[in-house]
């Protein structure tokens, strides 16, 4: 271990964990000092709504802090029934089932799906969470380079299968704000009569019609037979969840290890979450917001010189390289008041650490405007622009 330690240190991959007190749904503050929070999930600021906390206080007075059991013992209260409904008419499917977390709905989702007999098709930047739900299924894993149809393509037709065919996609990527090609992965999924599964953890209430996700964004609605979600990033609470067709959700509640044996979410928990979801809908301009603020800091980068697609997805990376030279980058910004994440290997690639640029509907332009001329200063200042 203390070798481990030491050398992730020499190499400017320790992690550790910082406390920071929130002060509003953007900023944060740390010793007595406040931040601009760019890091942070909370999408649409809904961790701060009014209404949001007043259900999860309420749902905390009323029926108590935890939930006492799994959810297929004593664990299962009102909030969720109500939640899963909501959920179901939000992602327009038959059904959904809520997890403790995205990360537990994913690993339940896929080894409870896939057998041995099976083959998955991962893309090569899916997240951590997809990557452990294939590593512990015991289906055979074949990696696909990103977003690449003609190379996942080649492979389904070279790879035998006795099974089913399974493809497996971020909807939006978590690391390059990406969307993934879905048009050609239903085309593909249906040819080959494959299982497409799309993890919408950063495209629910992000993109799509009313945040509907990346089904809903190509108008692909009834042609992905598994989406995966969150509902700790823009839905501003805690918890994950799986949506399909009503035989999936029934299959999942009886076969889900992680489903099955772990305690149910909180009462207040799920009611921020059924606050969020009746926010959403109810102001659907909040997404709106969140697109032109994602789209004017994409704009601003470019002004300023840095090579940065254009979207409307929130996740801005900016590419430095090294993973020390991404460290002290971040450490600077933070001396001057902004908070990002110096992501390093092995999230990424080594070679590939970047900043990672995290917009909210609840920034303001001008806070975003400013944020990027200090980062441009920076960048100049190290050498990468
Ligand atoms: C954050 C994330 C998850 C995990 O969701 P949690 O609710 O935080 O456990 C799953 N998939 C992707 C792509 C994510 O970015």
């Amino acid at each position: 271990m203390t070798d481990y330690l030491e050398q992730a240190q020499q190499q400017a991959l320790y992690r550790e964990v910082t406390t920071l007190e929130p002060v509003d749904a953007v900023h944060v503050r740390s010793d007595s000092r406040v931040y601009l929070n760019l890091a942070s999930n909370n999408y649409l600021g809904l961790t701060h709504c009014p209404i949001v906390q007043q259900a999860a206080s309420h749902a905390a007075l009323t029926y108590g802090t935890g939930s006492g059991g799994a959810r297929l013992i004593t664990g299962n209260h009102a909030y969720y029934t109500k939640l899963e409904h909501e959920l179901a008419a939000f992602k327009q499917t038959e059904g959904t089932v809520v997890f403790s977390t995205g990360y537990m709905a994913n690993i339940g989702a896929i080894s409870g799906l896939a057998t041995q007999a099976d083959v998955i098709f991962s893309d090569e930047l899916n997240h951590a969470s997809l990557i452990d739900g294939c590593r512990l299924a015991k289906a055979r894993i074949v990696v696909y380079r990103h977003c690449d149809i003609s190379h996942l393509a080649e492979l389904m037709n070279t790879t035998p299968c006795q099974g089913n065919r399974m493809i497996i996609t971020d909807g939006v990527f978590s690391m390059d704000g990406d969307i993934a090609p879905l048009p050609d992965l239903v085309k593909l999924a249906e040819q080959y009569k494959a299982i497409l599964i799309v993890d919408d953890a950063h495209a629910t209430g992000v993109i799509g019609p009313g945040g509907r996700g990346t089904t809903a964004h190509f108008g692909l609605e009834g042609k992905v037979q598994v989406q995966l979600g969150t509902l700790s990033k823009a839905l501003g609470s805690e918890g994950g969840f799986v949506a399909g067709s009503r035989i999936l959700i029934d299959y999942l509640i009886n076969r889900a290890r992680s489903f099955i044996f772990t305690t149910a979410l909180s009462p207040a928990t799920v009611a921020a979450s059924c606050a969020a979801l009746t926010r959403l809908k109810a102001q659907p301009a909040l997404v709106a917001t969140l697109q032109a603020n994602a789209l004017f800091t994409r704009q601003c980068l470019t002004k300023a010189g840095f090579a940065i697609s254009q979207g409307i997805t929130p996740i801005i990376p900016i590419p430095v390289g090294s993973a020390k030279l991404a460290l002290a980058m971040a450490a600077e910004l933070k001396s001057q008041g902004l908070l990002l994440s110096a992501i390093r290997p092995p999230t990424v690639q080594p070679g590939t650490s970047r900043l990672r640029l995290a917009v909210s509907a609840a920034h303001d332009q001008a806070e975003l405007a400013d944020a990027v001329c200090k980062i441009t200063a920076v960048a100049q200042r190290f050498d990468i622009l």
